[in-house]
């Protein structure tokens, strides 16, 4: 009997002291942080009445919040960055998803990009039409496929296969988005198709055409475990033509991410943004040159793009959670929570 009552007692030693170590939901809160964008482009508080703007910010507010309640919850930086995603890609506030502009064809073209700091497994999706929210797409590519980027028809079978959500391409369709395109062909007639009807005639300030080229949405992340996430979703850019690809799901011009440096998304005119390798080269910058994450951002996108005359901006963040989010345009859609739950939701230059 005795023997039996030692053997307990060095059982429940052995059972306490395997239990799990205090979880995310313990005293100490875990170190976690995110940022989003929901574009950048000429967006001036004169142009916005008081009810667009209450409804950015709230949706602003809701993927972020839905972001971070992922990361408190002891979830991945991936799976955060999906979550907030998904909810801008949802709402026809922005270029991605429901909302997104249309190709010259009249079509909407979807283009995202996700990528693992920790691994720098990455994954996208290109010019697909059928696919609800493409970051999920982007995703499936990362986990469940030896490849990086599937295009068009292939990417939306492989999607589907995989149980990603189908839809018809005219669920798509903004009424908003589509008189933007409309504008943009007449403007192109005037202006000759040079520029893809993407200039500017001087004093042009309608804010339906002031709204027309950008809008993509993009989520960084860092996770309690230490972990960066990128990812980024776009329906391009208003009139693009014969399968144009921008900037969003090409890995290091639009998303990028590697926990020894930092995780990127961008918005912009992606044909500058490609040829500036923009987020691959804030990385480069701290990792070769031992520059801060500001600094580095700093110099990608009001120095490198501003020469190049690349209009956009950036969000980024880094293994302890610093952020900056850069822009050089008149504005970018833009939030964060920081580490010490600090909150920023900004759409307008400060
Ligand atoms: N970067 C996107 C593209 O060029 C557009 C945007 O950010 O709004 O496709």
């Amino acid at each position: 009997m005795r023997r039996f009552s030692y053997l307990l007692m060095g059982l429940s030693v052995v059972l306490a002291a395997s239990q799990p170590l205090p979880g995310p939901t313990s005293a100490k809160a875990p170190k976690v942080a995110l940022a989003i964008h929901g574009g950048a482009g000429t967006i001036l508080k004169k142009n916005m009445t008081p009810e667009q703007e209450a409804q950015y910010v709230a949706k602003l507010n809701e993927a972020l919040e839905a972001g971070h309640r992922v990361l408190t919850g002891g979830g991945t930086s991936l799976q955060a960055v999906e979550a907030a995603i998904k909810i801008m890609e949802d709402s026809p506030l922005f270029n991605a998803g429901k909302g997104a502009v249309f190709t010259h064809e009249g079509k909407n073209e979807l283009d995202a990009a996700v990528m693992d700091g920790k691994t720098l497994a990455a994954g996208a999706v290109a010019g697909v039409t059928t696919i609800k929210n493409p970051i999920s797409a982007a995703l499936a590519v990362m986990q469940k496929s030896p490849h990086v980027m599937m295009t068009g028809r292939g990417a939306e079978l492989f999607a589907q296969q995989q149980g990603v959500e189908m839809v018809d391409p005219s669920y798509f369709y903004d009424e908003r988005r589509f008189k933007q395109l409309e504008k943009a062909k007449e403007r192109e007639k005037v202006e000759g198709s040079e520029n893809n009807g993407q200039g500017r005639l001087p004093g042009d300030s309608d804010p339906l055409w002031l709204d027309r080229k950008f809008g993509t949405v993009g989520c960084v992340a860092l996770d309690q475990f230490g972990n960066l996430a990128a990812g980024t979703s776009t329906g391009g850019m208003t009139n693009k033509k014969f399968g144009r690809v921008g900037d969003a799901p090409i890995i290091g011009a639009g998303t990028y991410a590697d926990n020894a440096t930092c995780a990127v998304s961008a918005t912009g005119h992606g044909e500058y943004f490609i040829r500036a390798v923009v987020a691959h080269d804030v990385a480069a910058r701290m990792a070769y040159q031992k520059l801060p994450l500001a600094k580095a951002a700093h110099a990608v996108v009001m120095e490198k793009l501003v020469k190049m005359g690349g209009e956009g901006g950036i969000i980024a963040i880094d293994g302890k959670g610093n952020i900056a989010m850069p822009f050089n345009s008149e504005g970018m859609y833009r939030a964060c929570i920081r580490p010490d739950g600090t909150r920023e939701v900004k759409i307008y230059k400060e």
